[in-house]
């Protein structure tokens, strides 16, 4: 077996240990503390140095509105279409708005329950520069959606949304312009949207109170970029870059909305650490780096590091997060360069995360490898950004 064959199953070994073992690990439980103990024995056998600090986080909401409130506005501009075109006419903004005014909501909302960060260095090493490999370890909430079919087109149902939203518009606009429009366009608007709205509120009712409350075990989201972490770290203890130190850290309370990385990230400097972030690299053939965050208040990647990302995997598609996001983004937030990771095969993320099918059965040791290998070319390729 040669070196790389031997990271490749030491991921595999830590993957199973992560989500298979200890499986489901909500924010701040006794199973993520579990999970970061785990994370320290390894990482000290490596031949790293531990520190573990706490970090607060706001629990989540039983049921967010934020889909709720989109698929009810949907139906509002629709009925409403024949009355008045003013709601039609919002809709398209109201939904660039939502997603943003829901991650405000979660920043905003008090933090009165303990998770914590484990930042795995080398203290001493002589190198000022730091390039950080961040990975989560707490696991999402489980949707109740409980076949593949339903969860891709619950995920894709907000892309529909967003294309109707656009017609609706268009319409307003042709009867502002003084364009009377036949019964017939009415009518048709209402079923559309009556349709297309009652199925996204009701799948979102669903997906969100069915799981009753418990989580996904994680096993692309996020013990996928754990497990690539802890193995690379230990090929890059053993031939460290020259110019620059290469830390881990593993953050708790991503899922609640990023509190475990907002919080570590006050203590990094924007003028000598860089955050590379591995979120769900155990599924697809393809390698993807995120560009951007948001839709209103949007916050870019870091270009440097992208580049390199490109230069050590040639095939590397950029993703821009519109509605999801990842502890990168509270890096970004914070001043502190940074960019995310993920395996994908095609554009969709697919059903393997939040639900019960992100599970071991369904990692998929070629994306591991993939991204073990870009880490490793990176490291090489980094060297010369300095
Ligand atoms: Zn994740």
């Amino acid at each position: 077996m040669n070196e790389h064959e031997q990271l490749q199953e030491s991921a595999i070994d830590y993957l199973r240990v992560l989500a298979q073992h200890i499986g489901e690990r909500p924010a701040g439980s006794p199973a993520e503390k579990q999970a970061m103990d785990y994370i320290q024995e390894k990482m000290e056998k490596a031949g790293y140095h531990i520190e573990r600090t706490p970090a607060a986080f706001a629990s989540e909401w039983p049921y967010f509105p934020l889909f709720g409130i989109g698929a009810l506005l949907l139906m509002l501009a629709g009925f409403l279409l024949s009355v008045t075109p003013i709601p039609a006419l919002l809709l398209p903004l109201l939904y660039i708005a939502l997603p943003q005014v829901s991650r405000w909501m979660i920043q905003k909302k008090e933090r009165t329950k303990q998770s914590e960060n484990l930042f795995a260095s080398i203290p001493d090493a002589g190198q000022t520069n730091r390039l950080i490999v961040c990975a989560h370890v707490d696991s999402g909430k489980m949707s109740g959606l409980q076949k593949p079919i339903w969860i891709n087109f619950y995920n894709q149902l907000l892309f529909y949304g967003q294309r109707i939203a656009i017609f609706l518009a268009m319409l307003a606009i042709v009867q502002m312009v003084g364009v009377r429009l036949p019964i017939e366009i009415f009518i048709a608007v209402r079923v559309l949207v009556l349709l297309l709205g009652g199925i996204w509120f009701s799948l979102d009712l669903v997906a969100q109170l069915g799981g009753s409350g418990r989580c996904s075990p994680g096993a692309n989201d996020n013990a996928s970029g754990v497990a690539v972490a802890m193995a690379f770290a230990q090929s890059s203890k053993v031939k460290p870059p020259k110019k620059y130190q290469i830390a881990f850290l593993f953050t708790g309370a991503e899922e609640t909305g990023l509190h475990g990385a907002e919080t570590f990230a006050k203590k990094l400097n924007p003028e000598t650490d860089v955050v590379l972030n591995l979120d769900m690299v155990g599924i697809g053939d393809q390698l993807h780096y995120v560009t951007a965050e948001g839709t209103l208040n949007i916050l870019r990647t870091d270009k440097v590091l992208n580049k390199v990302i490109v230069q050590s995997d040639k095939n590397a598609k950029g993703i821009w997060y519109t509605v999801r996001s990842g502890d990168f983004a509270a890096f970004l937030r914070n001043g502190i360069r940074a960019t995310s990771l993920e395996m994908r095969s095609g554009n969709q993320t697919g059903y393997h995360y939040h639900s019960r099918f992100d599970h071991i059965y369904n990692i998929d040791e070629n994306a591991l490898n993939a991204t073990l290998r870009c880490l490793k070319f990176f490291q090489a390729f980094y060297e010369d950004e300095f």
